[in-house]
């Protein structure tokens, strides 16, 4: 049986762990908290990176420190994971939905401008795949409409969009550290902050409301309630694990993107006969091979491929039901313009098993049973 996914492990998880334990500093910020923050601002150039305890959490607290109220309205692609929206809709905002690009699986950035109404308060590019979205266009869009960007960045870590490190790019980034990204906590995640002048409200925000990490660091003499806020600060035992892959970060990097160019160089012939589509890397974004994909013809051969697979042991699955037609989607958002890709790209998709790890053998066998199927 060949796994979907198995969370990524370098060997040195359990000794750090041991480490946070032994350091008697088992809540949040502590050594392994520190490292790994310190890690991100360096590896993407953002001003702050504060860990939290989930990307939904992360972009709960770019939600707060947009200043997201009911009535605003925010957008995005339907064609992501529920947090994405969940965020937003929390506050009391709608997400409004626009359709994506059938090329990368991003929101199409040509239709943003249209969606844009007096109560808009931000955009939420999403980087399918660690792919980036076109944030040259969205940025300026943003500027010129005085809206916030805040990017879910949550398979993104390590990819680049014309140099700039995805979840660096806009107001706000968000990553996922959760054990299916290409780099784990367990459940976790972490937030990037663009501006200097914000990351002491994500900290006040991040640490219950109160400004516990300014006592921490001696700056003041006692704390106290400041703000509205909750609890986003994950133990530094799980950010003891994460340390363990962020400093093998590009070995990881390496290995995944071998397995996603052996699957991409296998499967290519049925791609040039026309039988499947294979995922497409804008020239100017290097990616993180966080997915390997492919499309069938549509929902119905889609399912028998994965049937197939599935029959030899091998799993592959399909991705996000688009959140427009789901229940808390026609409650909380809307959809703007035509679903043209949204539905039709999403049930043509199918992932193949990625993960740190995976043997080229396993890939090869992969391969050739989708190549079987299509025979
Ligand atoms: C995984 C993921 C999330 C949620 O991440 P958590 O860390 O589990 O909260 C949000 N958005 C996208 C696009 C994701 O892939």
């Amino acid at each position: 049986m060949i796994r979907f996914n198995i969370p990524p492990f370098t060997g040195k998880e359990t000794e750090y762990i041991a480490q946070a334990i032994r350091n008697m500093k088992i809540s949040g910020d502590g050594e392994f908290t520190k490292k790994c923050n310190t890690w991100i601002e360096e590896k993407t150039g953002t001003a702050a990176a504060l860990l939290t305890t989930s990307c939904t959490h992360a972009t709960e607290m770019a939600a707060l420190l947009a200043g997201i109220k009911p009535g605003d309205e925010v957008i995005m692609p339907s064609y992501t994971f529920v947090s994405t929206a969940d965020a937003f809709v929390l506050r009391g905002a709608t997400a409004v939905f626009v359709d994506i690009r059938p090329d990368t699986m991003n929101i199409d950035e040509t239709l943003i401008e249209d969606a844009i109404t007096d109560k808009t308060k931000a955009i939420v590019p999403v980087h399918y795949a660690g792919v980036g979205c076109e944030m040259d266009t969205i940025m300026d869009i943003a500027k010129r409409h005085g809206l916030l960007v805040i990017e879910d960045a949550a398979q993104g870590i390590m990819s680049t969009y014309k140099g700039k490190a995805l979840g660096a790019i806009g107001d706000y980034g968000c990553f996922s550290f959760h054990e299916t990204k290409n780099y784990s906590m367990g459940e976790g995640g972490a937030l990037l902050i663009k501006d200097p002048a914000n990351k002491e409200r994500a900290e006040i925000i991040r640490e219950k409301g109160t400004n516990r990490s300014k006592f921490f660091r001696g700056q003041i003499d006692k704390y106290t309630w400041v703000d509205a806020g909750s609890s986003y600060l994950p133990s530094d035992m799980n950010a003891a694990y994460l340390w363990a892959q962020l400093e093998k970060a590009d070995e990881i990097n390496d290995d995944r993107m071998a397995s996603w160019n052996l699957y991409y160089e296998m499967l290519s012939p049925l791609k040039e006969a026309g039988r499947i589509e294979l995922p497409t890397v804008p020239e100017h974004c290097t990616h993180n091979a966080h997915m390997f994909y492919v499309k069938a013809k549509d929902l119905e051969e889609r399912s028998a491929l994965i049937r197939s697979l599935k029959a030899k042991d091998l799993s592959a699955v399909f991705h996000y039901i688009p959140l427009h037609g789901a229940p808390a989607g026609q409650r909380y958002g809307r959809f703007h313009g035509e679903d043209r890709y949204t539905t039709k790209e999403s049930d043509r998709l199918v992932r193949l098993p990625m993960y740190y790890g995976l043997e080229p053998e396993n890939v090869e066998k992969i391969c050739d049973a989708v190549k079987e199927f299509y025979k």
